[in-house]
Formats: C-alpha cells, sequence, structure tokens
C-alpha cells in the first residue's frame, strides 16, 4: 500500500507576509481526516521560514531545485543539496518541465541532480512528462521513457528509484488549466510502473507516482481514483490553502 503524497510547488511566487498566511491556512485545514504525506516546495529564500511555520505539523519541507555539485564550492547563485537538508527539507523538485525549458536543463543534468539530492540524503520528486506535440505525434511513452532511463539505466539507479517520487506531468497541462484525463493519465503512469518493474518489481509496486498539471480541488477525486495514480504534485492550487487542502482530502 503507498501512501498518497501532495506537494506543492510554489514556483516564484509569494511573499513572507503570503507564505505566512498560506501556510497557516493550509495547517488549519489539516484535520485527522488526512491521511496522504503532504508537502510544500517553496522558492529557496522562503525554505527557512516555512520550514519554521512547519516545525509543529506533519507536513513536509521541500525545495524546487538543486545544484547538481556536491558539498561547497565556487558555485555562485547555487543552492547544494546539503544546504536544502541543512535547512530542513525532505524533499526536492527535479527536472520539472519549467527548468528543463527554460534553464535548459536535459536529462543528463537532471539525473545528476537526482543523484545529488539523493547523496545529501534528499527524496527527490523527478519530473517527466512530454510536451503537446510529442503526444500528438504517439511519442509519449518514447519521451516519458527517455527521461526515466536517464536515472534508470545508471548504476545505482534503480536503488536511487526505491528512495524516490516520480512525477508524470504532461507539459501541455502545466498551467494551462487543460488536464489530462484520469485515463491519460493512468495510462502513462502505468507505463512508467511497468518499465520501473522491468528492472525491479518491488521498487516499482513501492514507487510513487504522482501525477501534474492542473489539478484542482473539483478533478482531484477522479484523478486519485486511478491505480497508478499516488498523489499530486500542485503548482496553482497550492497558492490557495483552500482548494490546496481540499486536494489533500481528495488523496487521502
Ligand atoms: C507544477 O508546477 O508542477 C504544476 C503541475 O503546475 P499546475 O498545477 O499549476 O499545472
Amino acid at each position: 500500500m503507498r501512501q498518497p503524497l501532495v506537494a506543492g510547488n510554489w514556483k516564484m511566487h509569494g511573499t513572507r507576509a503570503g507564505i505566512n498566511d498560506l501556510v497557516t491556512g493550509i495547517k488549519q485545514g489539516m484535520t485527522a481526516g488526512i491521511t496522504a504525506e503532504v508537502a510544500l516546495c517553496p522558492p529557496f529564500v522562503y525554505v527557512t521560514d516555512t520550514g519554521r511555520m512547519l516545525a509543529d505539523s506533519s507536513i513536509a519541507l521541500g525545495a524546487q531545485n538543486l545544484c547538481a555539485e556536491r558539498g561547497e564550492g565556487a558555485y555562485t547563485g547555487e543552492v547544494s543539496g546539503a544546504m536544502l537538508k541543512d535547512a530542513g527539507c525532505t524533499f526536492v523538485i527535479v527536472g520539472h518541465s519549467e527548468r528543463r525549458a527554460l534553464y535548459g536543463e536535459g536529462d543528463a543534468l537532471v539525473a545528476k541532480k537526482f543523484f545529488a539530492a539523493l547523496a545529501a540524503g534528499l527524496t527527490p520528486i523527478l519530473c517527466v512528462g512530454e510536451l503537446l506535440g510529442e503526444r500528438e505525434r504517439g511519442d509519449t511513452e518514447a519521451v516519458v521513457a527517455r527521461q526515466l532511463d536517464a536515472v534508470l539505466l545508471q548504476e545505482g539507479g534503480v536503488a536511487g528509484l526505491a528512495q524516490a517520487v516520480i512525477a508524470y506531468e504532461p507539459v501541455w497541462a502545466i498551467g494551462t488549466g487543460r488536464t489530462a484525463t484520469p485515463e491519460q493519465a493512468q495510462e502513462v503512469h502505468a507505463y512508467i510502473r511497468g518499465r520501473v518493474a522491468e528492472h525491479d518489481r518491488a521498487v516499482a509496486d513501492k514507487l510513487r507516482i504522482l501525477y501534474g498539471g492542473s489539478v484542482k480541488a473539483n478533478n482531484a477525486p477522479e484523478l486519485f481514483a486511478m491505480a497508478d495514480i499516488d498523489g499530486g504534485l500542485i503548482g496553482g492550487a497550492s497558492l490557495d490553502a483552500g482548494q490546496f487542502v481540499a486536494i489533500c482530502r481528495a488523496a487521502s
């Protein structure tokens, strides 16, 4: 039995005051009925503040990115996995499509970040997903396989996935209000699980695969009802406490 996970990705949104209100609202909504694991991923500069606010709750802290380099060094502007761990993070998102598209992160760099996260004792949330054109050309599985294999086929890849979470995020559904149908999402989730199972069935069975892409309170129940969808990576709706809490309830 996989415990569902709902992770909020705040992207580059928020102010100290706004985050205070948001976290207060989310904490108030975390009533007994919510059994899903919940995590919040603020911008770097607010990680410590958010962690302080979450200290008396069961909500985990995450980050949206990390440096691929391990240890300390002359990497101006970068934040290491060790720093995130030290700041109280449990999770870190790697390979988000916005980082792939806007900051040129390719599969090799994403894989390097994935293993850097593990080395720091963080749980990577590895994002995979196809562009609209790739889906229309029938390339969804090939794209997802390529992104997954960049980690899976490396030495320690299967063992790494045993400590990780995958988020399937069709790029055409992120921030667009256009959601994959539960059947479309389930098909890709099952494909991902099957591909991992070719290497290790037990790891595949335990692997949490989140769906991301315009998840809202109203579409979450039908998405989370699918057999291979183990929660969500939530962007826009994670900035609204009521919406986010309702999504966490739907995953529970
Ligand atoms: C995301 O940022 O990972 C995401 C899925 O965003 P949204 O929920 O806004 O589509």
